[in-house]
């Protein structure tokens, strides 16, 4: 994704609480795992179990880094996922 595309895909992020007009600030939901955390991803259809333990997952490629959009008045969070949001 090139520069000019980015910022056009952050204009479409919250920054004002749909619930309660406060202010929204960007977070991301983390999972805790054995010996530390990981940001979550956002995969296509429902949760499926795998034979080895944890879920099932399609195809790698297919994931998406989640950004969390946290109201800072009421506490409302939206949750978007899209490949910017990586870790950097
Ligand atoms: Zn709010």
């Amino acid at each position: 994704m090139n520069a000019c595309r980015r910022e056009l895909a952050m204009d479409h992020v919250p920054s004002v609480c749909p619930k309660c007009q406060g202010d929204m600030a960007q977070g991301h939901a983390l999972d805790n795992t054995y010996g530390g955390v990981l940001l979550s991803l956002w995969q296509l259809g429902p949760a499926k179990k795998s034979f080895w333990g944890g879920l099932k997952i399609s195809s790698r490629a297919a994931l998406l880094p989640i950004a969390a959009f946290r109201c800072q008045t009421c506490g409302y969070v939206e949750f978007y996922a899209r490949e910017e949001f990586a870790p950097t």
